[in-house]
């Protein structure tokens, strides 16, 4: 970790608050998550999609089927929508330095047709990176997506996984 990195992140602490949601499908996260949501302190709630269903699994375990994840995550992301939450998708990619634009490309469409598919009425417009990690291939498709590139220090920002302490990312969480 660098010094400019914790700079950052002790600035963004006075910054409005945004949450990265990667684990709303677990049942004691999304619990969490609803009470975050009702505080009404977050200004944006960063999703990720089931086109990130190989990462559920590699990074968090994730038992639940392509179908099983897809219906939890509609009905809880529409909850947030339902109650006023301001949601953007929030995409993590695997070995970005040697994806190819087409490769990254196909992350951007399913992200952006499963959002548009489940919430037709509701506009998105920006994005967060896993790790905050991008290229220029990621710069030109949020061209073509019309996404804003949120990058780190823009905004306060927290996983709903640090809401638990069964996830709880000691480090991350203080800086
Ligand atoms: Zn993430």
């Amino acid at each position: 970790m660098d010094v400019k990195y914790i700079l950052r992140r002790l600035v963004s602490k006075f910054k409005p608050l945004t949450l990265h949601v990667e684990c709303a499908w677990d049942d004691e996260v999304w619990e969490k998550i609803k009470t975050k949501a009702l505080d009404g302190k977050v200004v944006r709630w960063y999703v990720i999609t089931p086109a990130n269903y190989e990462y559920f699994k590699t990074n968090f375990n994730c038992q639940l089927s392509l179908k099983e994840l897809h219906k939890k995550l509609y009905e809880r992301y529409n909850w947030l929508i339902d109650n006023g939450q301001r949601l953007e998708p929030h995409i993590h990619f695997d070995l970005l330095s040697s994806m190819s634009y087409e490769n990254q490309r196909e992350f951007f469409e399913s992200t952006s047709s499963w959002l548009k598919e489940c919430f037709p009425k509701h506009n998105f417009s920006e994005l967060v990176c896993g790790w905050w990690k991008y290229n220029k291939h990621t710069l030109k498709l949020c061209e073509e997506f019309g996404w804003k590139l949120i990058k780190h220090g823009e905004f306060g920002d927290m996983h709903d996984y640090d809401l638990i302490a069964k996830y709880l990312n000691v480090l991350y969480h203080i800086l």
